[in-house]
This record gives structure tokens, sequence and C-alpha cells, in this order.
């Protein structure tokens, strides 16, 4: 079941997104060689909860098995998703996709970002940039009367198109009360396929894309998912409403941005 979300919804998830932009900002001033994510989970909860909110992550169910023990996803390298922060220093060189959920007057915020730590290569740093490239692809093919797999197709298509691999196994998802709603938002498709897309329609566009094959295996951590042929993996990711017929992003990548350009 699909809920189509008011104005004022809207408004209300524009503020619980907005909050995961100024988490991922905070952890983005501090993401450097030597810092681990069990450090960087420790900074999002306290910057979450001091801004009255709740890490959605945190306790999270797990149908394999047990919950998601922190506040952000840390994926490492060849870590695509669901990466459980940990004490090891990050390396000169390593990417980390830092995914955060917050929940704030009910309603759900959900956005990621791959970060460079130090200096990588330039074949990550095109990942990278292909990557987000095929989000706001993805996002601007969200318009009413358009399909679902139309924003698959725009986002496949311009990752497979510089080789890239299409992660099969997680998609984007309907966000609002919960975290997960319907529908699924593949970052593959047809155009012209799937649910038409509405006003009020919220949701969560994520590519997750990969530098060799798309193929993932699950750690035994039960939750870490990591390319099988052990080649780096991005994932970036906004919360969109669609709005007087166009998406309207609720996340927000610009605090990063401009610690990046630095
Ligand atoms: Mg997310
Ligand atoms: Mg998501």
């Amino acid at each position: 079941m699909i809920f189509l979300k008011t104005e004022d919804e809207i408004e209300l998830m524009r503020e619980a997104n907005l909050l995961v932009g100024s988490t991922l900002a905070e952890l983005a001033g501090r993401i450097q060689p030597g810092v681990t994510t069990a450090q960087l989970d420790k900074i999002a909860e306290e910057f979450i909860r001091d801004h009255g909110a709740i890490p959605t992550f945190k306790g999270f169910p797990n149908p394999y098995g047990s919950p998601f023990p922190a506040s952000i996803c840390a994926s490492v390298n060849d870590e695509v998703v669901h990466g459980i922060p940990n004490d090891t220093p990050l390396q000169d060189g390593d990417i980390v996709s830092i995914d955060c959920g917050t929940l704030l007057n009910g309603y759900n915020g959900d956005s990621c970002y791959t970060f460079c730590v130090g200096e990588v290569t330039e074949e990550v740093r095109q990942l990278l940039k292909v990557t987000k490239e095929s989000l706001y692809l993805g996002i601007e093919a969200a318009l009413t009367g358009k399909r679902i797999g139309d924003i698959g197709y725009a986002v496949q298509s311009h990752c497979e198109g510089y080789g890239l691999g299409v992660v099969r196994e997680f998609v984007g998802h309907g966000i609002g009360k919960e975290m997960h709603e319907d529908p699924q938002v593949p970052n593959f498709g047809r155009r012209g396929n799937g649910v038409q897309i509405k006003n009020g329609l919220c949701i969560a566009i994520e590519p997750m894309i990969t530098l060799g094959q798309p193929q993932i295996y699950m750690m035994p951590d039960r939750w870490t998912i990591k390319t099988r042929d052990g080649k780096a993996a991005a994932h970036f990711e906004h919360t969109i409403a669609i709005h007087h017929g166009k998406a309207d992003i609720l996340s927000s990548f610009e605090e990063i941005e401009k610690l990046e350009r630095k």
C-alpha cells in the first residue's frame, strides 16, 4: 500500500531529512585516516539525539539475525551496504559509505553519501562521480505521470554506460511514517514500467554501484553486504517528495559538498 503525503507531511519529512544531511556533514568534517567508524557512529548518535530525533537504524530488526547495533551503516571499500561500525581505523585511499536514518516528529529521514578518505585512485573517484550523477538522473526522471521503472532505467543506463555494476538485491523504497514503505524503487528497470508516480509520493532513491561485477554476498554478521569480486562499491541516497509534478529533494548534500570543496 502506497501512502501519498500531504503538504504538511512533506514539510515534516523535510525536517527529518535535513537532520540526516546535517548529521552526515558533521561526520564529513571528521573523516580522515586513523578515524574509526565506531567513533563516527558515536558522534552521529549524539548529534541525532541532541536534535530531538531517534536514530532509526539502531535496533532495526533483521530477518536473518540480531538487530542492527548502531546508528549509522558504515560500509568501507568492497562493502556495499549495512556495514557495522567497528574499531578498524580508516586508511588513506579508502572510501566509506555512511547511511543514516532519523525519526523526527513521527517521520523518517534516510540518506547516504560515500566519502573519500584521503586520496583515492582515479577509478574510484570516477565510481563516486558516476554513482552520484546517476542518483540525480533518477531524481530528474521522477515526474508525475512517469513510472518507477523510468527512475531505475535512468540510474542503470548511466552507470552501465561507464561499465559499472548495478546491485539488484537491494533497492530504494517508499518512506514516511515507516522507513521502508511501498513501492520498491529498483536501480534498474524499463522505461514506462512499474507503479505510476503521483504527487505526494515520497521515496528514497539509492543507487548501489560497483566498480566491477554487481554480484554480492552477506558476511557472517548477517548485515554487511560485500561485492563478490572484492572491488569497491559506492552508495548515494536522497529522500525525495513528488511535489507539483516533480521531485523535491528533502535530504541535502549541500553542507557535505561545501566541506569537500575546501
Ligand atoms: Mg539509507
Ligand atoms: Mg534507504
